[in-house]
């Protein structure tokens, strides 16, 4: 099933983003977070790509088992920033060949290391876009950065090679994490001005850990609002306390979300699914499941 079939409606959406293992032995225990999540009956679930593609064989297993086992569409994220053509057509025609009818199509991240070559076939998302879309009739989505890119000079800059992603055939897009809902009310008013309408998910972090927000802030430099700031100094130092408050944080974020009419929330659930089970739970009457 494509997932921009399943967005369109103006009900709340829930959706959720795994990570494969990095060694074959840890696959059976991925397996069993698939299953924890899928039983929380999300609207989609999605399977990070290593930027330089060394999991993919498991990011595929685990797309496999979430559309076929417990029969959840799909997402499969594909980067492109080190592969060259002859490998983007084989991985799109090995999520074809398994059924995945829906990409997240990025860039990736360019590797620190001085001896890295980057591809000479895709410099960015919309190429990589262009090319699935002329292997079949793939739902494609994008990534978009409400706090700007971070090799982006501003929001603006970035918002114009959004347009283009859009126009390269991306069907919906999906947010990195912010903590402040304003970041993202505003950006999509600025989405709008822009003429781009397709459906925005926007990606709800719960940040159940002290040492987890450290990390966001050097990759991604979101800024982090005073109120969440205050709690992660209250309560980072004892986790069952920091994850309960980062849970019912996160859970805030959503409510308020689908208050505002913005109908889809895409966790990033670190293959936490005790924490995205408490979430589910939290909204079970905000955004029921199917039975
Ligand atoms: P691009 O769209 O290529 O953008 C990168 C930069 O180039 C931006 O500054 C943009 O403004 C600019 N740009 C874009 N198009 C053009 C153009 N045509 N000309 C000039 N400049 C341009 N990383 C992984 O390795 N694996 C994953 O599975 C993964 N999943 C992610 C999921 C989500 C929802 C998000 C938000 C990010 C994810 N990432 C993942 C991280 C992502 O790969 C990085 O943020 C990466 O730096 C940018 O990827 P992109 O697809 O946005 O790149």
């Amino acid at each position: 099933m494509k997932i921009i079939d399943l967005l369109k409606d103006n009900k709340p959406h829930l959706s959720c983003e795994l990570f494969p293992p990095k060694k074959w032995e840890n696959l059976e225990a991925a397996k069993t977070v698939v299953a924890e999540m899928a039983a929380l009956k999300p609207d989609y679930m999605s399977v990070t790509y290593g930027a330089t593609g060394g999991t993919s064989k498991y990011t595929t297993d685990l797309l496999s088992e979430i559309q076929t086992k417990h029969k959840i569409p799909a997402l499969g994220h594909l980067t492109c920033v080190s592969s060259d053509k002859a490998t983007v057509d084989n991985m799109v025609s090995t999520y074809k060949a398994n059924g995945i009818e829906n990409i997240l199509a990025l860039r990736g991240d360019i590797p620190a290391d001085s001896g890295f070559e980057p591809s000479k076939d895709f410099k960015h998302s919309c190429d990589l876009m262009a090319e699935i879309k002329s292997m079949g009739n793939f739902c494609i989505a994008g990534a978009c950065y409400p706090e700007g890119h971070p090799e982006s000079k501003s929001v603006e800059e970035d918002l114009e090679y959004t347009k283009l992603k859009v126009e390269a055939g991306c069907d919906f897009l999906i947010t990195q994490m912010f903590f402040d809902n304003n970041i993202l009310y505003n950006y999509m008013y600025k989405l709008m001005k822009k003429g781009i309408d397709v459906p925005i998910d926007a990606g709800i972090m719960p940040v159940t850990n002290k040492a987890q927000i450290a990390r966001i802030i050097s990759l991604s430099g979101n800024l982090v609002p005073p109120r969440f700031k205050m709690i992660v100094d209250r309560f980072g130092d004892d986790p069952l306390a920091m994850k309960q408050a980062g849970i019912a944080y996160a859970t805030e974020q959503i409510i308020d979300l689908f208050a505002n009419g913005v109908n889809c929330v895409h966790i990033y659930t670190m293959n936490h699914p005790e924490v995205a089970g408490e979430i589910f739970k939290n909204l079970s009457y905000i955004a029921p499941r199917a039975n």
